[in-house]
Formats: structure tokens, sequence, C-alpha cells
């Protein structure tokens, strides 16, 4: 490990690997050191899958050597196994230690992570540079500028401010293909038969690295959740280049049609798996959109597949960004709906009789993947009829996921997904019962439950919590303008039928929450 006083510490974190950052620019090999870090915390402080410990450790080797190859300096802290540390604990070591005058980085992508590195930096008497995260097509002072005044924020409006703004999908003034959205088309199923002769994804054979990296955490992390039998993610930029060209290729024409749709034992249909590399900055989300764009230009993909994968990273992706760091730390504490049951512990095992959530669970464990609608509507969704306390919810999603890092995966939890902001990220609750999913998916045909059934034996859990949700928080949503027809419902059903559905619901209840003590 170098020794030598540098003047700048050039702080490099495990999702800033990103070879155009603002804080590698103008350096002077000389004087400036770029600092990285494996911490044992980022791993523990959520139970985290061995896959995303994985992830991260095997992109940062690999950029660490990159860097060194450009003629940079790197103090790189290998993970320490027998000591517990933290980001801010090596630091303010190191700092002691080289007697840098100054740090230089970009904004963590995780609040907590921010604070307590600025705290060590500040207790060390070093000056603390931030430069701007060039990674983002909207700002954060962009994004609180068009926020301000605004009584609600919604997705729609940004979207299209980002569309005009940047030119992207435009023609003109008017959006390309004559409409600003394609949701209409996107809505597809496979029918019984199943999605037709699926090419499977580009996969990366771990190299030498990344296998040190693999034995590792088998090693360091062997209780924690999930395998490694599959990992194959890309974790160098020329292997997110090789994903990305292979998802335009192959899968994103029938993006749009199939974005929602779920089938059993095909975790990646025809999504992109390109998160995790657009996390750790190993692709920039404009050379993603360009590309896609391209297609469109081609002829290669139409305009209903590129405008519905474009609107989730011009979208929906900045838009959560603008919104974490505009509520934080405060959003993190948010449980509007007041729901207060621990996770059940089949999350972490996906050992239970509900064939969807087994699936997407199951799957999860193994891949530390699920799409967007498995992760709404399969996982989120469960846990937001049953009345789970959001922190929860959300230490589970940071978790589980390869992509999971915090500033994306909190707005989805407590806004998108468990409604625990009160409206601020999705302007109703995404609620459904057991027939939603059977419509979307095959779960259903294999399992010991009947979607239509809220009631008796067979009743499908999802469907007897929907109707029990819509009477639990009938006088917040049954008068609001974007719910109120799905609260009409109610008065389909007679009083017996109701007090049936609430007994249901508490046994539910009782029985998961029991079977969480036993374990
Ligand atoms: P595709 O379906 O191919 O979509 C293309 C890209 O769009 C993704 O790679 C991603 O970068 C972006 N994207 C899609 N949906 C969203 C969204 N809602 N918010 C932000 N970006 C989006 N995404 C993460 O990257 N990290 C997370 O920790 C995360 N946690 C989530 C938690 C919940 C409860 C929910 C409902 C969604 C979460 N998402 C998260 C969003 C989304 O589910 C994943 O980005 C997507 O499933 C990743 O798979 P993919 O790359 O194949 O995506
Ligand atoms: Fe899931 Fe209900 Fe369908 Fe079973 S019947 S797979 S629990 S939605």
């Amino acid at each position: 490990m170098q020794t030598r006083q540098p003047e700048r510490l050039i702080v490099v974190l495990g999702d800033q690997l990103n070879r155009d950052s603002a804080a590698l620019q103008a350096l002077n090999p000389q004087r400036d050191v770029v600092w990285m870090a494996e911490a044992r915390e980022e791993a523990t402080h959520v139970w985290s899958h061995k896959a995303r410990i994985a992830l991260f450790l095997a992109a940062m080797r690999h950029f660490r050597d990159q860097l060194r190859k450009r003629g940079l300096t790197v103090e790189y802290h290998a993970l320490d196994e027998d000591r517990e540390t933290s980001l801010a604990s090596l630091l303010a070591q190191d700092l002691g230690r080289l007697r840098a005058g100054s740090v230089r980085m970009v904004q963590a992508g995780d609040h907590r992570v921010q604070t307590a590195l600025e705290r060590a930096v500040a207790r060390a008497g070093a000056a603390l540079a931030r430069v701007p995260d060039r990674h983002f097509l909207c700002s954060l002072e962009d994004f609180d500028a068009w926020a301000e005044g605004r009584k609600q924020l919604r997705l729609e409006h940004f979207y299209r401010h980002l569309r005009q703004r940047t030119g992207v999908l435009m023609d003109g003034d008017a959006p390309v293909g004559g409409r600003w959205n394609f949701d209409a088309d996107n809505r597809g199923r496979f029918g019984r038969q199943g999605p037709a002769s699926l090419r499977a994804p580009k996969s990366f054979r771990p190299d030498a690295i990344t296998r040190d990296v693999l034995g590792l955490v088998e090693r360091r992390f062997a209780q924690h959740p999930g395998s490694l039998d599959a990992f194959d993610w890309p974790v160098t930029r020329r292997q997110a280049l090789l994903a990305l060209g292979d998802f335009i290729e192959h899968r994103l024409p029938m993006f749009g049609r199939y974005q929602d749709a779920m089938w059993d034992s095909e975790p990646w249909l025809y999504h992109s798996r390109l998160s995790a590399a657009l996390n750790l900055k190993l692709l920039a989300p404009a050379e993603v959109i360009a590309a896609a764009e391209q297609a469109l230009t081609d002829g290669h993909a139409p305009v209903n597949a590129v405008e519905g994968f474009i609107r989730q990273i011009l979208g929906w992706r900045e838009f959560v960004r603008g919104l974490y760091w505009r509520d934080m730390p405060e959003y993190a504490g948010r449980n509007e709906l007041n729901a207060q049951l621990p996770l059940p512990d089949f999350y972490w095992t996906a050992d239970t009789d509900m064939a969807c959530l087994r699936s997407v669970v199951g799957q999860t464990l193994q891949y530390g993947y699920a799409h967007h609608i498995q992760r709404l509507m399969v996982t989120g969704l469960f846990a937001l009829l049953l009345g789970v306390e959001p922190k929860r919810v959300h230490e589970w999603y940071l978790a589980v996921y390869v992509d999971a890092v915090e500033w994306v995966e909190l707005p989805n939890t407590i806004g998108m997904s468990q409604y625990a902001d009160g409206g601020v990220m999705a302007s109703k609750p995404y609620v459904a019962s057991g027939r939603y999913i059977s419509r979307m998916s095959n779960y259903c045909g294999t399992c010991r439950y009947d979607p239509a059934q809220a009631t008796g034996d067979t009743a499908c859990p999802f469907t007897t919590l929907y109707w029990d949700f819509l009477m639990r928080h009938r006088d917040r949503f049954a008068n609001h303008p974007r719910t109120g027809y799905q609260w009409r419902n109610l008065t389909r059903l007679s009083t017996p039928q109701r007090r049936a559905i609430r007994q249901q619901a508490a046994r539910l209840r009782e029985r998961l929450v029991a079977a969480n003590a036993k374990t």
C-alpha cells in the first residue's frame, strides 16, 4: 500500500465506476491518489444477497486495475476478513495516515454513506469538494427547479419535460410517433403456450478476479441469502457494452409488448438486465437511450418498445433520484398507511405455498434479479396488502437485488410499491387481486389457491387481502379521483361476505406472524 503524502484523495465508491466521472478528471498522478474501499458494513447493514456483494466487489476490483493501467495511484482496501469496517472509518484512518488536505468525490448513492463520509472528512480537518455527477441526465438542481411550486410531482410531467429538454424521441416539438406514451400497447401477455423461443441473454463467465471474489463471498458471507451458482453479470464496462448490444439486438423489439408479463422459470423474458451496470455507472443512461433510439431509426424496434424502454430510464430512473435527494432523510421513515407487521420469513427462503411468491422469491434468491412487475405486483403487492412495515420491506429490496442502491430502491419501495409516502411518488396505491397475477402470468395454473376466491380453503391470499385492503382504507381512497372506481366495487359485497373476508384476512395474518415467531 503506498504511503506517499497525497494532496487530494479522490474517493470512488462501489457504485461510482464511471471512467468519465468528474472526480477523475484533471488529476495529477503525482499528487492525487484515488481511494477505494471494500467495507464490510456495505455488505451487512442490510442482509445482502451474496450476488449483490460479489457484483460490487468484482466490478470495483476490475475498475481499480483499469485506473492503475491509466497510470493513477489507487489506494485500495480489499475486504478485511477479520474486522468490522465502514467506509467512514477506513477513510478517517487514511486521512490521518496519509495526511491528505482534501477529498474530492461525487455524491454517494446513499444518504447514510454521504453523511458518514462528510463527517469523517470534517473530523479529520480536511476540505471536501463535491463534484457534479455527470452520469445523470437531470441534475439535482434542475430537478428541484422543476419540482418547485408544484402541488404534485408526477412522472408523466417530468418525463415530458426531460424529453423536450433533451430532444430524446422528439420530432421538433412533437413526440416521435405522435404520442408521449405507448403504455396501452404494452400490456401483452403470453397466452397458454407461453413465450415463444426465448434466446438466453449474454452471459459473462467469471474471470480470475471475479472467481476470487466469489470464493471470498462464499467464505465470508456464508450465512447471507442467495446463491452465486448462476453469477454471470457484467462486471466491466466492456462487458456492460456487450450486454447492452445483446439487449438491443435480441430483446428490445419485444420489450414493450411484454414488459408487464410474467412467466414461471423465465426470469429475463425481454428485459434488459442493465440496471446493475447502469447503477454501478459502467454504462451511461445517455448511451443506453441513444442505442434504443438508433434501433427505432434503423427500423429494428417499434416505437412502443423504444418509448416504453426509454421512459424507464429517462423518466423513472431520473425521477426517483430527484425525489430521493429532495426528501431524504425524512422519506425513509414514511409510513402513511401505518403498516406494522413483520416481513414474512418466506421472503428470505421462498418456502411458501403461494406459487407466484415461491417463483419470484426463488428466482430472486437464485439470481438477485426480478423484473419490475414481479417486484411491484407480486412481492411488493403482497407486503402492501398484508400491511408489512415499509422499513422492513425496504430492507429486503435493498438486500436482495444486484441492482439495489438506495437512491433508486427506496422511492420505488416506500413510494411506488408501498404507498408509504402518501402519494408523493405514485398517484395511487398499486393494488390488485390475484386475478391480475393470473391474467399476467402462468403462476396460478400450478397454485393450490384460486385467484377468483376471496374466502374458503382455496381462497387466493392476494384476493382476500385485496378486498380487506379496500375495506381497511376505504375512508382514504373511496373518493379519490384515481382510485374511486376500485373502491366502488366494494358495494358488490354483502355484509356477511365482508365479514368473512375480514376474518379470513385476520387468520392469514395470524398464521404468517406465528410462522415468523417459530423461526
Ligand atoms: P428493464 O425492465 O429492462 O428496464 C430498463 C431500465 O430502466 C432498468 O435497467 C432500470 O435502470 C430502469 N428502470 C426501470 N424501472 C425503473 C424504476 N421503477 N425506477 C428506476 N429505474 C427503473 N431498480 C434499480 O435499479 N434498483 C433497485 O434497487 C430497484 N428497486 C426496486 C424496488 C421495487 C419495490 C420496485 C417496484 C422496483 C425497483 N426497481 C429498482 C426498478 C425496476 O424494477 C428495476 O430497475 C428493473 O426491474 C431492473 O431490471 P432490468 O434492468 O431488466 O430493467
Ligand atoms: Fe399467487 Fe393467488 Fe395465483 Fe396462487 S392463486 S399464484 S397465490 S395469485
